[in-house]
């Protein structure tokens, strides 16, 4: 199938031809057509499946041209965490190119000032994390009683980070009559709840089945002592001669600690994590991204839903204890049809976590040895240390059967027709004026 094929308009055609793209991704395929309709959406799929195209490329179709005059916040995406809702902005400028479509990004940990001059000015499209959208609803700044589309975005990482009442609380904003978009890489009990809530007879649709990983990810487990694991890396970096390695610890002091050591070892590095300002945490990627910095250490949070380009290396310098999260952590490799390796440094103490992440992959993964780098049999597996992570409870597991609820994918949603069907008029009216 081609782009063309998915009744997008010229302009939004001509800006995803300008970033290269040559064929849909599984998801974009799925839910263009069905949000180009008026659909409420539920769909499945990781970060590196093409899904931010799949929704920002209709959103922005469906917003047509913005009104002029009094712009009234029409879009609203809410994502866990604020480099997510900054890529998210990127996507939204990147495709909305060539239209004079105005979005910023709100979220905490900088002035709330500028953010609230933005928006008196008015903005069409607003990405958000919960918790300062929020302080902004409550302190009168933005009204989102205009919002026609709203769009969840990893709504499983934003349960986990207990943002399910701040969520609740956005929701009551809204008006009744909008479009409800829904993505989430795993699907607990509590996000099927959410969904049957949210949603208005949604299209599901499912691009990659749960939990399992990307089959272009060569995954490899390097068993090495605990104590040995920072040398092992440096050597295999040098090696190999990786330049772009996105390397995991479990707490932010681990990860600070690495990249210590690895500039020690004439590695330029930096690291990523929730303890870091905001402007840290984005000079940090933009650095990584531009290839100034060769590794990037990185927890398991601040590394959501980032969006490095063909990044080429995933390394788990120590290993999740919620086993779901290594599949999040190899999704950053092999995106998007290109080739990666993910590494996991392995110690004794980590066996047990190790044991839980291939029972959810429902499979074993392959061992390599290093010589010079034998495990030391004397040393005796230790607890491994919880909590150090930021992280509340484990995910609710692989997922609910998907029985109640959603119709299959195909069917329209009665009451929306006309308005999807409306909208696909005036798209197609924007599409002759585009082109
Ligand atoms: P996402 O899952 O939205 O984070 O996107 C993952 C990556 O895939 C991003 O770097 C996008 O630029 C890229 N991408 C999105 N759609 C396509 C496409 N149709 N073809 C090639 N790359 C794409």
């Amino acid at each position: 199938m081609l782009f063309n094929e998915l009744g997008l308009s010229a302009d939004l055609l001509r800006a995803v031809s300008d970033q290269g793209y040559e064929t849909p991704t599984p998801i974009q395929r799925d839910a263009i057509p069905h949000i180009l309709e008026g659909h409420d959406i539920l769909a499945g799929a990781q970060t590196g499946t093409g899904k931010t195209a799949g929704f920002t490329l209709p959103m922005l179709q469906i917003l047509g041209d913005p009104l002029s005059g009094s712009r009234p916040v029409r879009a609203l995406v809410l994502t866990p965490t604020r480099e997510l809702a900054a890529q998210v902005n990127e996507s939204v400028h990147t495709y909305g190119k060539y239209r004079p479509v105005r979005s910023m990004e709100i979220y905490g940990g900088v002035s709330a000032r500028p953010q609230i001059t933005k928006i008196n000015r008015g903005v069409d499209v607003v990405i958000a994390t919960p918790g300062r959208l929020l302080d902004h609803i409550r302190q009168g700044n933005i009204d989102l009683s205009a919002v026609e589309i709203f769009v969840l975005d990893e709504a499983d990482r934003m349960l986990d980070m207990g943002f399910i009442r701040d969520i609740r609380q956005i929701i009551k904003q809204l008006p009744k009559e909008r479009q409800n978009l829904l993505f989430s890489a795993t699907f607990s009990k509590e996000i099927r709840e959410l969904a049957n809530n949210l949603l208005d007879n949604p299209a599901e649709i499912q691009v990659a089945a749960r939990n399992t990983t990307a089959d272009r990810v060569e995954q490899l487990v390097y068993p090495v002592d605990k104590a040995r694991k920072r040398e092992l890396l440096s050597e295999m970096i040098g090696r190999g001669n990786w330049q772009q390695v996105l390397v995991f610890t479990r707490t932010k002091h681990g990860a600070n600690r690495l990249a210590k050591q690895l500039n020690q070892d004439g590695i330029t590095t930096d690291a990523i994590h929730g303890g870091k300002g905001q402007g840290a945490r984005t000079k940090a990627l933009r650095d990584f991204k531009a290839g100034k910095t060769r590794v990037l250490v990185a927890t398991d949070i601040a590394a959501r839903g980032l969006d490095i380009q063909k990044l080429p290396h995933v390394v788990n310098f120590e290993l999740p204890h919620v086993p779901e999260d290594y599949v999040h952590r190899i999704g950053r490799t092999a995106r998007a049809g290109q080739d990666g390796t993910a590494v996991s440094l392995v110690c004794i103490d980590e066996q047990k976590l190790l044991k839980d992440i291939e029972q959810l992959l429902k499979r074993g993964i392959k061992k390599e040895f290093v010589p010079g780098y034998e495990v030391d049999k004397r040393i005796k597996a230790e607890p491994v240390q919880k909590g150090g992570a930021g992280r509340g409870k484990p995910r609710g597991g692989a997922g609910a059967p998907r029985s109640k609820g959603p119709r299959p994918a195909g069917r329209k949603r009665p009451g929306k027709n006309a308005r999807g069907a409306q909208r696909k008029r005036s798209n197609g009216s924007s599409r002759s004026r585009a082109s």
